[in-house]
């Protein structure tokens, strides 16, 4: 679904983010079956696969990144992650959460993003707790958020992710609530609809309750 004008939300077992310009960026890469429901996607908007430049990839979790081999196996992108999770997703270091949970095809990380650096017209946020090295992206011109799983919408407004899949949800919420502080309309989360307007004075509400 188109959220915003060149914004698209492709959903798979976990949402993936297209933003559509001249080129493609895609954010995540879904589970298993997640590359097939993007290069579906891309036929309905009539894209291929090679207009996308850059994934990036908002943490290691499988329902993530499971689709990123074939995904950048097809499009030839670069692929650019927070500094401190490129290492899971290469499989260079073993994930330090629940044993198993670390089971997708390795793949290298080309570009390794910094809290706070600009990266494809967008802020760069590291807002871990969920993973270690989970990121988020602020797109300033489109006043979007793209959270991944910095925080879900399942009850249809936003909330913490269940602790059960984070790695240190003390940190967790203190990501939230640096969120808090950015200003934005819509929201792009890998758990729940995405939400067009208002979000950023709902996070600041969430996190006010934390
Ligand atoms: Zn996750």
């Amino acid at each position: 679904m188109e959220l915003l004008k060149g914004v698209h939300v492709i959903e798979t077992f976990a949402n993936c983010a297209l933003l559509v310009d001249d080129r493609l960026i895609l954010v995540d890469t879904g589970a298993d079956g997640g590359a097939k429901d993007v290069l579906g996607y891309l036929d309905r908007i009539r894209r291929k696969p090679t207009d996308i430049s850059t994934i990036i990839i908002t943490h290691t979790h499988p329902d993530h990144v499971s689709g990123l081999a074939v995904m950048r196996e097809k499009s030839g992108a670069k692929v650019a992650a927070h500094r401190m999770e490129a290492d899971y997703i290469s499989r260079k270091k073993p994930y330090p959460g629940p044993p198993g949970i670390q089971r997708h095809k390795p793949v290298d990380i080309d570009i390794l993003l910094d809290d706070k650096q600009r990266f494809e017209e967008m802020l760069v946020l590291h807002t871990p707790g969920h993973t270690p090295g989970s990121l988020s992206l602020l797109d300033e011109r489109r006043k979007l958020l793209i959270a991944g799983d910095a925080c879900q919408t399942e009850e249809g407004t936003i909330g913490p992710m269940d602790d059960a899949y984070n790695i240190d949800p003390r940190m967790h919420r203190e990501s939230i609530k640096r969120l808090a502080q950015l200003d934005f309309e819509a929201i792009i989360v890998g758990h729940g609809k995405p939400l067009a307007t208002g979000q950023s004075e709902v996070m600041r509400q969430l996190a006010s309750r934390l």
